[in-house]
């Protein structure tokens, strides 16, 4: 009989753990930059439903990443663990070791049910979860493919941000109800070439787009910077990103308008052919241009950036219509962050505060307050591990991240006092691979490979990091000890190539 009752106690035990252990929604978009998400006080437009997660969760205002750069970053975070742990270093010649675990394997072993859809980018089928639909590669803006767990490849009609979530609402339609779930979609907005829904291409058409103060970088005292490849004054394409084509031969050439159906093509083009007359009746040359390109270039991000925050909405609005809302995690998170003009940019991939640092805002009810500011130091590198955390599960040994739980629970209040970083791809856009350590206020780089050098910038007084004061009189301690914290971060998360370079001295 006592047993019995025993029995019985530990029984209603482990259903009501069940019962709490919460549902979890990670939405991860691609470049997608904290200046234009309104929680984050862009002056540029407003992304509601981004917003939405903060009120009622937390943002976390120092968010970065391990390696800026799309594959390497979804590898971080499955896996809790840097790129040469990982082995996914960089976007050119890596392959994600599927067979390796990672905290979806972990959710799947312990009776979550589990599922990727939408943009995935590691070159190896998903493994270790329930289901899966991604895109292939970088995947379309129209009519994308699908690639599904039996093999198949499958095209399906529409705008990439609108059938993402009608996938991952019909998994969720479908899934078993008895298990708690983990799904993350993958969008591909707001990526290269930054095509907008063709409903929302004219929605910031009559926006002027106020420079950066650094737009007309002359890249002084950074080598690194000066020899790069993603200006938007040289590398952006007027027909490739901007749609500009020279004729309807050179458009006709063009894979992601080609795979439009006619109907799409005729409305998509019809906007862009009138912004191309507009601009030959112009004639612009010199800096008319390069600003001329920017407004466009912005114009066309950010009507892009609005589906994507759309589309958060609806998988909002499915939890609120679904009864899901209190025992669901909702995690909104960038791959990295991107470049809108500062230093004259687009793309990623420097350790330099646009591109390292990420957008990211959580809500967790019951959990997290409402309208909680989290000013510590969190990376991609510690979703898998709060997530895990979340759910119970014991983190396992080897995740390099740890658990940011705590910190917006507010049970500690201080996180990491530094952070590492390390960028490998050496190859289009031109930028040298380099690590290096942030410590909130200096910022300590190497550069290796293509160049070969350091940079130091004081982040309280040179907020932009356009003067590197590595090597000038004053800095002798701080950077002293800013090199000896970087190589017991080296030692720490054991990257050895690192370790070597900082080994072979300058
Ligand atoms: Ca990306």
């Amino acid at each position: 009989m006592k047993n019995l009752i025993l029995l019985g106690i530990l029984t209603l035990f482990v259903l009501s753990t069940n019962a709490q252990r919460p549902n979890i929604v990670l939405i991860i978009s691609d470049d997608h930059s904290y200046q234009t998400i309104s929680a984050y006080g862009s002056k540029f437009m407003q992304t509601p439903n981004i917003d939405r997660i903060a009120k009622n969760g937390v943002r976390f205002d120092k968010a970065y990443v391990t390696n800026s750069i799309c594959g390497p970053s979804r590898a971080v975070i499955l896996t809790g663990k840097y790129s040469h742990k990982n082995g996914f270093k960089d976007n050119a010649n890596s392959s994600f070791d599927g067979s390796q675990n990672t905290f979806i394997k972990e959710l799947t072993n312990t009776g979550y049910q589990t599922a990727w859809i939408g943009k995935w980018h590691l070159q190896t089928n998903p493994q270790g979860f329930s289901y899966w639909q991604v895109l292939p590669g970088q995947g379309s803006y129209f009519n994308p493919d699908f690639l599904l767990m039996n093999g198949e490849r499958k095209q399906v009609e529409g705008y990439v941000a609108d059938v993402v979530e009608d996938a991952a609402e019909k998994w969720l339609n479908e899934r078993d109800t008895s298990q708690p779930f983990c799904l993350v979609i993958g969008h591909k907005n707001t990526h290269r070439t930054w095509m907008p829904d063709i409903k929302d291409l004219r929605m910031f058409n009559q926006t002027t787009i106020p420079l950066p103060a650094n737009f007309y970088d002359s890249y002084e005292t950074r080598a690194a910077a000066a020899v790069q490849d993603m200006t938007i004054d040289k590398t952006m394409r007027m027909g490739y990103d901007l749609k500009m084509f020279e004729n309807k031969e050179e458009e006709s050439k063009e894979l992601s308008i080609k795979r439009m159906t006619s109907t799409q093509r005729q409305a998509y083009m019809a906007f862009y052919d009138s912004v191309n007359l507009d601009l030959k009746s112009k004639n612009l040359s010199g800096k008319a241009l390069i600003e001329w390109k920017y407004q466009r270039y912005m114009q066309d991000y950010l009507a892009t950036a609005a589906s994507l925050d759309r589309n958060i909405g609806r998988t909002l609005d499915y939890l609120d219509k679904h009864q899901l809302s209190n025992n669901t995690i909702v995690i909104y998170v960038s791959d990295q962050g991107f470049y809108m003009g500062e230093h004259g940019w687009f793309d990623k991939r420097f350790m330099y505060e646009e591109s390292f640092r990420t957008p990211m805002v959580m809500r967790y009810p019951g959990v997290i307050k409402s309208g909680t500011i989290n000013d510590q130091m969190v990376m991609n590198l510690d979703l898998g591990p709060t997530l895990l955390d979340a759910a119970g599960i014991k983190v396992p040994s080897d995740m390099q991240g740890k658990s940011f739980l705590p910190l917006v629970k507010g049970t500690f209040k201080k996180g990491r006092n530094a952070m590492y970083y390390h960028y490998y791809e050496n190859g289009e856009h031109a930028v040298s691979p380099h690590f290096g350590i942030s410590t909130g206020r200096y910022k300590l780089i190497r550069f290796y490979t293509r160049v070969s050098g350091w940079e130091l910038f004081d982040l309280e007084k040179d907020p932009s990091e356009m003067t590197n004061i590595y090597g000038q009189k004053g800095f002798e301690k701080i950077t002293a000890n800013l090199k000896k914290q970087l190589a017991e971060l080296i030692d720490q998360y054991e990257d050895l190539e690192a370790s070597t370079i900082m080994k072979a001295g300058n």
